[in-house]
């Protein structure tokens, strides 16, 4: 079975303490967890510390970056690498989020980059994709999806794609408890999994994981992560609340 996942993205909120206090509530659930159902924190950088030394005996629970930089190391005032990441325990990261595609013009070709020096260190990206509203309403979804993923993808060799793991992100999901109707999100994780197809084969389309982002909760994320092609997914705003993001685990098939 393809891994399941539920991950929690805190982007800039919380303070340490409740960072701390949230992480040790949903932690001590028992969320059925096994090497086919995993959850991952992607917690603000000064708490990576923090989060990967609480997670220390949970086998199935990883932490991840929001961000990473795309250069090994060297003169890069403020940026962290992925060597730093990996010397600390953080073995997953998010790359291409749209918030730092619009805010801090990441390129396409950027991600592709920064995806390629994170599994030099053995550190998954979980590289998001999806389209604006206006691309949505032009009926251009599709086409827009798939140049993400040519554009960072699709120069890895096969070894190295099964590695990566999808988030579908609506952008006109993102924030505004909007969701896609879990027909959309299935219609979409298809497709993206038939280009993966395309370029790669049957068995490694199949093995990778494809997470839908944008307003997921506790209400319908049964709903949504059952679909054949929704592979758990990438929370906000729900991920800060211990009871809704511990329902969503739970909700992972
Ligand atoms: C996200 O930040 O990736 C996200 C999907 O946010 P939200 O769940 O708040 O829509």
């Amino acid at each position: 079975m393809r891994k399941q996942i539920a991950a929690a993205n805190w982007k800039m909120n919380l303070s340490l303490q409740e960072g701390e206090t949230l992480l040790e509530t949903i932690i001590k659930q028992d969320g059925n967890l096994s090497d086919n159902r995993k959850v991952v924190f992607a917690v603000p950088a000064p708490y990576l510390v923090m989060a990967v030394g609480k997670i220390a005996s949970e086998p199935h629970i990883h932490v991840a970056a929001q961000n990473v930089y795309s250069k090994k190391s060297g003169a890069y005032t403020g940026e962290t690498s992925v060597a730093m990441l990996a010397s600390i325990g953080v073995d997953h990261a998010i790359i291409g989020h749209s918030e730092r595609r619009e805010y801090f013009n990441e390129s396409n070709q950027l991600l592709a980059e920064k995806v390629k020096i994170c599994l030099e260190e053995n550190i998954t990206p979980i590289f998001c994709c999806g389209e604006a509203l206006p691309v949505r309403e032009a009926n251009g979804q599709n086409d827009f999806v798939t140049r993400q993923l040519e554009e960072s993808l699709f120069n890895l060799p096969a070894e190295q794609i099964v590695k990566v793991v999808i988030a579908y992100e609506p952008i006109w999901a993102i924030g505004t408890g909007k969701t896609a109707s879990s027909d959309q999100a299935q219609e979409m994780h298809a497709h993206i999994r038939s280009q993966f197809a395309a370029k790669y084969g049957d068995e490694v389309a199949n093995s990778i994981s494809i997470l839908y982002g944008g307003s997921v909760k506790a209400s319908n994320a049964k709903d949504i992560f059952g679909k054949p092609d929704v592979d758990g997914g990438l929370v906000g705003g729900s991920s800060l609340i211990a009871d809704e993001f511990i329902a969503i685990i739970k909700a992972l098939k």
